[in-house]
């Protein structure tokens, strides 16, 4: 079974690729999904950011106080580092149990959607090919501020965070390029999905 590995810049059509993948059949892992469930209420990850950040950082319904954490995280890299050592094992955790999930209902292949595929490092190695979503980075930043309401200085920092589009080009064994309309993104996925399948049948 093809292991896809999924990745593009923030903005760049992660999302509309993999639902049309899922449409069509393809086993999708999310884990920018999985990682808001584990902080969501009741997620997996509350109680021990409950016990290492104390209960400030929980809000009222019991999920991750977002803003908070954000602004805690923002300066301090050794926050940063508590918080994925106790995020990044519960997300790979459920990455591998949906994994199993997809696989023995059918899906004749899998999608691990990964915003930070390349900046993560360990996930190269385990996937057979790699799609990246491209757009200019005009683009990304227009759709994001549109998409959160965000100044573009905010957008740009984010940009700042990730991998350059030529770094996220050169690593890609296919490309979706997102620049025009959704309906010219629909067919580039559906004819996606067919290469994929024939990597399949090989
Ligand atoms: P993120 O990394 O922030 O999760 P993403 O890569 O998953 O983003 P999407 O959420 O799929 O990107 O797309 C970003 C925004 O741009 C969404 O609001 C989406 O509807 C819109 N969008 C994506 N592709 C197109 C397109 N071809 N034409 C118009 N709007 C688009």
């Amino acid at each position: 079974m093809p292991l896809i590995g999924l990745t593009g810049g923030i903005g760049s059509g992660k999302t509309a690729v993999s639902d049309q993948l899922g449409k069509l059949g393809a086993g999708v892992i999310d884990t920018d999904v999985i990682a808001h469930q584990i902080t969501a209420a009741n997620g997996s990850a509350i109680n021990p950011i409950r016990e290492h950040f104390g209960p400030d950082y929980i809000d009222a319904n019991g999920a991750l106080d977002r803003t908070k954490m954000r602004a805690l995280v923002f300066n301090k890299p050794e926050a940063k580092k508590a918080l994925e050592s106790i995020t990044h094992p519960l997300i790979r955790q459920e990455t591998i149990k949906q994994a199993f999930q997809q696989a023995s209902g059918g899906a004749p292949y899998l999608v691990f959607v990964v915003p930070l595929l390349l900046e993560s490092g360990t996930w190269i190695d385990l996937i057979d090919r790699l799609v990246v979503v491209d757009c200019p980075v005009e683009t990304q930043i227009t759709r994001v501020m549109q998409r959160n309401n965000l100044p573009r200085t905010e957008v740009e920092k984010i940009l700042q965070t990730q991998a350059s589009r030529d770094d996220r080009l050169a690593h890609a064994d296919f490309v979706i390029e997102n620049q025009g309309s959704l309906d010219q993104l629909i067919n580039q996925v559906n004819q996606l999905n067919q290469k994929i399948l024939e990597i399949q049948k090989g």
